[in-house]
């Protein structure tokens, strides 16, 4: 048993749909550049392989609710993402094996400051200032894998205020969830508590405080957020 010198920090969780266990997590892995329409509209070239980028655990926020608008941005965007949770890996996991590892699957929304991502682009900058913040990885209740089956198909959408910014189907990954844990493996021994946001379909777009996010995935618990206040 080690004796912490201060108070250990909370350990951060998600919920599950149906049951009062939470999912402890981990790391947060994110897959950029996943769907063609979304890469055409940020003006990169649709043949690059994807990023993998990550978020800080404690970036969650279970189930929405209300989030700041976060300091240091004037253009705070969504991503609407279906979320994989695992509960086991390893490394270099081969594509047929990949699903054994997954717990479930969740909605999730993969926030950014815009303006600072596109800014570190334009310097070859790492953007961790634009994805890695507070209150960056809100996701909803995972949905258990046995209750779901293996996801490869079903529509992501994300409404604004009740009108559709982001529709479109799982199908259309330019990587597909078995691909995107085996090349993770291979860079990262993959843990039980590892969540990772398989990228956001075209559409995104800037929200204000006020601005009420409803995000779903087809067989998945919806997820509303809203824009709070500036954080203090
Ligand atoms: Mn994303």
């Amino acid at each position: 048993m080690v004796a912490y010198a201060i108070s250990p920090p909370p350990q951060s969780y998600l919920d599950i749909t149906g049951s009062d266990d939470k999912f402890p997590v981990r790391r947060i892995y994110c897959i950029g550049k996943n769907y063609v329409a979304h890469i055409q509209e940020m003006d990169q070239d649709e043949r690059d392989p994807p990023v993998i980028f990550m978020k800080p655990a404690d970036a969650t926020v279970r189930n929405g609710g209300e989030i700041p608008y976060p300091v240091f941005t004037n253009d705070f965007h969504y991503e609407c993402e279906l979320v994989v949770a695992l509960k086991s890996g390893g490394y270099n996991i081969p594509e047929a094996e990949a699903a054994s590892h997954i717990f479930g699957y969740a909605v999730g929304l993969d926030m950014t400051r815009r303006d600072h991502q596109a800014a570190a682009l334009a310097k070859g900058l790492p953007w961790e200032v634009s994805k890695g913040f507070d209150h960056s990885a809100p996701v909803g209740s995972i949905t258990r894998i046995e209750e779901t089956g293996v996801m490869a198909t079903g529509h992501v959408r994300l409404q604004v205020n009740g009108e559709t910014r982001q529709d479109a189907d799982i199908s259309l990954m330019i990587w597909t969830i078995d691909e995107i844990i085996a090349k993770l493996s291979q860079q990262h021994a993959l843990t039980s508590g590892d969540i990772i946001m398989t990228g956001t379909p075209a559409g995104v777009g800037p929200v204000v405080t006020g601005d009420v996010l409803e995000c779903s995935v087809d067989g998945l618990a919806p997820m509303q957020l809203r824009i709070g206040g500036p954080a203090a």
